[in-house]
């Protein structure tokens, strides 16, 4: 499968990048992880706006779910003649109820639910297209998942937003590529179950024993050379940070 990063940004946009997207393909299908801030405008540059098989939510916060108003837009209101069918969106309890506020303050949950067929999250295994998927509830102030995909005896962990996690741990065992959260800085920050600092998350690597590690979500206020240092001071396999339009194969 291949993994291509739309945005890594965490929190807010940078200049650089977007916030959370992530795109996983294999067998001609095509996953997103995460869809936040200007996420919908940098996915254009690898794929076309109705090319997405199904998306992934690991929680609400806006700056991993809020371009999926805009989203709606251009789904509801396609003007290329072309028709949408409902894509398979899966998300945490209440997904459609909060991207439906989130883009009126008018019920419209109807018209959203006529272009996204949504799908409730819970810690479980099953299938997206070709996938085979894992969900886990991690650790932050709302209801969130990590995901381990696995496709040809190959996977992708994506922590999500997360504090310190033993469920993380075990979702990324022996995974190929940890995608995980670096959002703090060791002795800068310190609040339990929001967020790793790249020491965490470079721990929660090593425990789990995955072969590669990218560091994502990183602020734009934040140093990500020095969580990158940090990461690598605990784990000894490679770690590299994640950048836009990055790709990997897995
Ligand atoms: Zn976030
Ligand atoms: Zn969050």
């Amino acid at each position: 499968m291949k993994l291509t990063v739309v945005g890594c940004s965490g929190s807010f946009p940078s200049a650089e990048s977007a916030c959370s997207s992530y795109l996983v393909e294999a067998d001609g299908f095509r996953l997103l992880l995460d869809m936040g801030n200007g996420a919908l405008g940098e996915l254009q540059r690898h794929c076309g706006l109705y090319d997405l098989d199904a998306i992934f939510l690991s929680h609400l916060h806006a700056d991993h779910c809020i371009d999926m108003c805009a989203y709606f837009v251009a789904r509801y209101y396609r003007h290329d003649g072309g028709r949408c069918d409902p894509i398979p969106v899966y998300g945490p309890e209440g997904t459609e109820h909060r991207l439906t506020t989130a883009y009126a303050d008018t019920p419209t949950a109807s018209s959203m639910s006529e272009v996204f067929d949504f799908h409730t999250v819970k810690p479980s295994t099953f299938d997206i297209g070709p996938f085979t998927v894992h969900t886990e509830r991690v650790r932050h102030p709302v209801e969130a998942y990590g995901i381990r995909i696995e496709h040809a005896g190959k996977s992708l962990t994506y922590s999500g937003d997360t504090g310190v996690s033993e469920t993380l741990e075990q979702l990324a065992r022996n995974t190929d590529l940890f995608l995980c959260e670096a959002a703090f800085t060791h002795g800068k920050e310190n609040i339990p179950d929001l967020h790793l600092n790249g020491r965490e998350a470079g721990q929660t690597a090593k425990r789990a024993g995955a072969r590669k590690l990218v560091l994502t979500h990183i602020p734009p206020w934040t140093d990500p050379q020095v969580n990158l240092s940090d990461a690598r001071e605990e784990f000894r396999g490679p770690v590299e940070l994640a950048a836009p339009r990055a790709s990997y194969e897995i």
